[in-house]
């Protein structure tokens, strides 16, 4: 690895918002360049205008930096090996593909579209789909001349070798060899002038001096083409090593939609971090003794390498990543949370600042899986009205009136409590629960609703210290309203 440096690259075409599977591929390249001490480049592949999205690019620069995975060379970085938008490197394809012509390793086809679908009609029904016919692969000067003639603007294919086998190594699938009798005359040049996918992606992958291919294995039956033009270029080829698919939870079938979030913006705006998405994605198809799962970024930058990838699909569990987030979560300094709480509180309608949301954080810090889950479990903190059935506030196997006279006695207890804590405000409750003959559950129970609205709620005597003693007693006003006007 020392005798050529690492320049590994993620070549996304700009289709969709960046899925989480391009995420994997993008950390796994990443992070094997930060581990060699190589450059991570990001290529964007947009030849294909019909399926061009135009938020795909920044969705992906905004996830990556998300992230924390910074690119060498790309979009807004620039580098020496640019343009790194291929929609401006068509000059550069058309030469290549020329030059390809020149040398007797592809050729013009001039077949309109009715001829190719009429020839894939008839391979169908004979069940022998073999492909294009090579027809304009022998064509004389002269008959070119004729086409040319006519109008026709042809498109660039490669003379796919007749005989013989080619072979090449992916690092996690071993030595794949191929008969090229099973390969097509691949289209390199449409008649656009636009390359296709194989042209432009091993042009550049050579003349950007890419040293190793990390990428999904849906483009492992692409490899033998593209070896093809690394020979005919006489480029030396670049290592491979394909990634293992993403399945579904279950196993069966790819991970999609259907499943939960597939989008990095979908793990972001559920309140992931992204040290948690770093730290569980590396753990999809890799991993470093089976055993140790949570791991800082640098030290997967110290043990990542390609020896740790596994060949075999690798599972996507949502409740591993969400149990690795809630650890990542209580990791965080208070004020760090905080922070972080505040886009989802605004999100959900209040317009906190961080330092009205640090006073809860001891209160939910252990519950949260997710930064989302604040809203939840903290919205009655923020809200000026609560909205519950005042039947909610009848306590267990008690009735109406008499957890209406126990609300009373509650307010009075609370309101006065001098120096409102936590400490200070349990001791008279318990006492007064005796008093009222009651065990103390039923009746924190009808405080709980009366100040938070719910039944689940964070432990009541903090939040009642963080919520303080006027607000408490007002809400507790409010509630022996609701109670009283069910008994009247
Ligand atoms: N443009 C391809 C994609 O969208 C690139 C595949 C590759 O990395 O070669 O995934």
């Amino acid at each position: 690895m020392t005798e050529k440096s690492v320049r590994v690259r993620i070549a996304p075409s700009p289709t969709g918002y960046f899925h989480i599977g391009s995420a994997r591929t993008a950390l796994f390249n990443w992070l094997f360049a930060r581990h060699h001490g190589g450059r991570f480049i990001v290529r964007v592949e947009d030849t294909d205008r019909s399926r061009y999205h135009p938020e795909a690019v920044p969705d992906m620069l905004a996830s990556l930096r998300w992230l924390g995975l910074d690119w060498d060379e790309g979009p807004e970085v620039g580098g020496d090996y640019g343009p790194y938008f291929q929609s401006e490197r068509l000059e550069i394809y058309r030469h290549y593909a020329h030059w390809l012509v020149a040398q007797g390793h592809a050729y013009r086809c001039y077949c309109p579209p009715e001829r190719l679908a009429a020839l894939r009609r008839e391979q169908r029904e004979a069940k022998d789909d073999i492909g294009y016919d090579r027809h304009c692969r022998t064509l004389t000067a002269r008959q070119r001349a004729e086409y040319e003639a006519q109008g026709i603007i042809p498109v660039i294919r490669l003379a796919v070798p007749l005989e013989g086998q080619t072979t090449f190594h992916d690092v996690l699938y071993g030595d794949i060899t191929v008969d090229n009798s099973a390969l097509n005359d691949l289209v390199l040049l449409k008649s656009d002038g636009y390359p296709t996918y194989h042209l432009a992606n091993v042009v550049d992958d050579h003349l950007m001096a890419i040293s190793h291919i990390m990428r999904g294995d849906e483009w492992l039956s692409s490899v033998p083409k593209h070896v093809l033009l690394y020979h005919a270029f006489g480029w030396e080829v670049p290592v491979y090593a394909h990634l293992p698919l993403i399945l579904a939870p279950s196993g069966q079938g790819k991970l999609s939609k259907r499943h939960g979030g597939v989008e990095v913006r979908d793990f972001r705006r559920q309140g992931y971090l992204p040290e948690a998405m770093v730290n569980y994605l590396a753990r999809v198809g890799w991993s470093y003794d089976d055993k140790t799962e949570i791991f800082s970024r640098e030290e997967l930058i110290r043990y990542f390498d390609l020896s740790g990838v596994n060949s075999s699909p690798a599972r996507f569990s949502y409740e591993r990543l969400e149990w690795i987030n809630g650890y990542y979560i209580r990791q965080l300094d208070a004020d760090d949370l905080a922070e972080r709480l505040v886009p989802f509180l605004v999100e959900a309608g209040f317009p906190v600042a961080a330092n009205q949301v640090r006073p809860i954080v001891p209160l939910v810090r252990e519950r949260l899986k997710k930064l989302a889950d604040v809203v939840e479990w903290t919205d009655f903190f923020f809200k000026e009205q609560l909205d519950y059935e005042p039947a909610a506030l009848i306590g267990p196997k008690m009735t109406a009136a008499g957890s209406l006279a126990a609300l009373r006695r509650a307010r009075e207890v609370l309101a006065s409590v001098p120096d409102f804590r936590a400490e200070t405000i349990e001791p008279p409750l318990r006492a007064l629960a005796d008093e009222l003959g009651l065990k103390s559950g039923p009746l924190l129970g009808i405080l709980r609703v009366a100040v938070t609205g719910k039944t689940v709620a964070p432990p009541l005597f903090e939040t009642l210290a963080v919520l303080g003693q006027a607000r408490t007693v007002a809400r507790l006003d409010r509630a022996v309203e609701k109670l009283a006007a069910l008994v009247a």
